[in-house]
């Protein structure tokens, strides 16, 4: 058995002003073909898993590339096509294969490719043939296309947000797929448009029961992976929207109706799956009422959705209200960083904050900080993997803390501030940037955990998102998309 695997993607926001180039992808992830010789992360740990199944079967493996970027604006053309046509050349040398695995974040736009996965998994297929198997692991904020379904033999993927099962279900597309090549099972897909976009975060209920029944499902008749798209609510294309994936083999009416009465439950479920969201005034209240510390997302300001992690709304309506005892973070500024390196440790420096990448991130905030720590090549933890920060600097006013960055990450892990020395448990308040993906490190020190709709790139009112290329109905711009216009 010969396997060939690579993985290209990043989630585009087409609202973002920021370009995503070749730069971002060094920055984020891009390793030429040796992903596996180095520590896992969210992207290249299905690589990882991939090559140990298949060598543990006598397989041989054939590595392509792994390129993946911290989520921004549109791609630029030349960028995808060079990276995919990089992991093409790779194919065809390597022919003949049995299996292909992608992994993929499935809401990639670029410019002139409305939708890079469908065009790439395409292509695949072309040099592929029929008969070779095809499998794709994808972010679970991923936009499924026809072109996607119809070139993919198996699409898998991840069920949890904050993505914390990555290497199961990296271990489920393999061994579909290497039963299909064995030619044990037939794998086909059926797609359900849930018509709803919203955010679903599954260590809550229902979800946590939704995604218990999804597991349950598999294995049950013919049914093979029951997957739901959450879709991702910023890439403005037109499949935006939530969808469930079901794999069953060769039975594709068994697929259809799984993938419809999953759709049927998440639709019932609709209004006790809406999170809910307080002001900025209200989370500085509740931080100010304490105990703490009390975990606040800035969800409109996730660079893991494409934001500039740089906006310094909630920052400048906690210092105007005197808020004390708050760690904010954490802000994209290799300015402010440089200046910090230049002052060193221990110095008290004018410095000018945030606010510089456009009008999402609101204006800059000039303090006057005192320089408490700076690391080079910080990290911080996401699942099984260390996520870089690149130099990190903690700053301080004395009553309001701020992490300062020179690569653009959202907040994961608490330890992203124990190596700074920062004892994040003696906090009231702590903003985080983040939609969710902090919530696994942060709930076991948080007294409690509360997410704000406020402005910034990524705002969470899904019903007033300003598309232009999806135009279909959806919950909750329209109460019924089933039955209105
Ligand atoms: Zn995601």
């Amino acid at each position: 058995m010969k396997t060939f695997i690579a993985c290209l993607g990043t989630e585009t926001n087409s609202f973002s002003n920021l370009p995503t180039g070749m730069q971002t992808f060094r920055d984020s992830m891009y390793y030429e073909r040796d992903a596996t010789q180095h520590p896992p992360n969210t992207f290249s740990l299905p690589l990882h898993v991939w090559r140990k199944k298949t060598e543990e079967l006598q397989g041989e493996v054939v590595e392509s590339i792994a390129a993946f970027a911290q989520p921004a604006g549109l791609t630029i053309r030349s960028v995808y096509e060079g990276l995919r046509d990089t992991i093409l050349a790779d194919l065809k040398a390597a022919l003949p294969v049995d299996i292909v695995l992608l992994s993929l974040h499935g809401a990639m736009t670029a410019e002139g490719y409305d939708d890079c996965e469908g065009d790439f998994m395409g292509r695949v297929r072309d040099i592929i043939g029929p008969e070779v198997v095809l499998g794709a692991e994808l972010d679970l904020h991923c936009s499924i296309t026809p072109a996607m379904t119809e070139a993919a033999d198996v699409m898998v993927l991840f069920k949890e947000y904050p993505h914390t099962d990555v290497g199961p279900r990296a271990e489920e597309v393999f061994d579909i797929c290497a039963r299909a090549n064995a030619g044990e099972v037939k794998p086909v897909m059926a797609v359900h448009d849930c018509r709803m976009i919203s955010k679903w975060r599954t260590p809550f209920e229902p979800m946590k029961t939704i995604v218990s029944e999804m597991q349950a499902a598999e294995g049950q008749g013919d049914i093979l992976s029951v997957s739901f798209a959450h879709g991702f609510p910023w890439q403005d294309v037109a499949c935006t929207s939530s969808k469930m994936v079901v794999v069953a083999d060769g039975n594709t009416d068994e697929a259809a109706a799984t993938a419809r009465r999953f759709a049927d439950r998440l639709w019932a479920a609709r209004d006790d799956t809406n999170q809910d969201m307080i002001s900025t005034d209200q989370a500085l209240d509740l931080i100010e009422a304490g105990p703490g510390p009390v975990v606040v997302a800035d969800v409109a300001d996730n660079a893991g959705g494409g934001a500039p992690s740089d906006s310094t709304f909630v920052l400048r309506t906690a210092l105007d209200r005197g808020v004390t005892g708050l760690m904010t973070c954490h802000y994209w500024d290799p300015v402010a960083v440089r200046f910090c390196e230049e002052a060193g440790e221990g110095a008290s420096i004018d410095l000018r904050i945030g606010g510089k990448c456009g009008p999402s991130s609101g204006d800059p905030v000039d303090l006057r900080v005192t320089v408490k720590r700076i690391l080079g090549e910080a990290q911080q933890t996401f699942g099984d993997a260390r996520m870089p920060m690149g130099t990190a600097v903690w700053v301080t006013t004395g009553d309001v803390d701020l992490i300062l960055t020179t690569k653009r990450t959202q907040v994961f892990h608490p330890d992203s501030m124990a190596q700074l020395g920062i004892d994040p448990t003696v906090y009231r308040g702590i903003v985080v940037k983040s939609s969710q993906h902090f919530y696994a490190g942060f709930a076991p020190i948080a007294a409690r955990i509360e997410y704000i709709a406020g402005p910034g790139a990524i705002p969470p009112d899904f019903a007033t998102i300003p598309f232009q290329h999806f135009t279909a109905d959806y919950w909750p711009k329209v109460q019924d998309p089933f039955n209105e216009g």
